[in-house]
């Protein structure tokens, strides 16, 4: 039982290669997956999705502009 259990935790490990979830979207909550861009950290330590393209309200943008509403609140 020890040894079956010991293997399928190696098989869980090659598969994940060196892929990680680095964080969860402060926003929307999507994977922040370690291989792959279009994501931010900011100075709290949240993580956003950023597109980075123009015109395009990531979840950053969103995030800051609902920060910009609470301080006049
Ligand atoms: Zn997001």
């Amino acid at each position: 039982m020890g040894i079956k259990s010991k293997k399928n935790k190696a098989t869980w490990r090659k598969n994940k290669l060196s892929v990680r979830v680095c964080g969860h979207c402060f926003m929307c909550n999507k994977e922040l997956l370690s291989n792959e861009g279009g994501w931010i950290i900011n100075a709290e330590h949240k993580f956003f999705c950023e597109t980075h393209s123009e015109n395009v309200d990531s979840c950053f943008d969103k995030y800051l502009s609902k920060d910009k509403k609470n301080i006049y609140l």
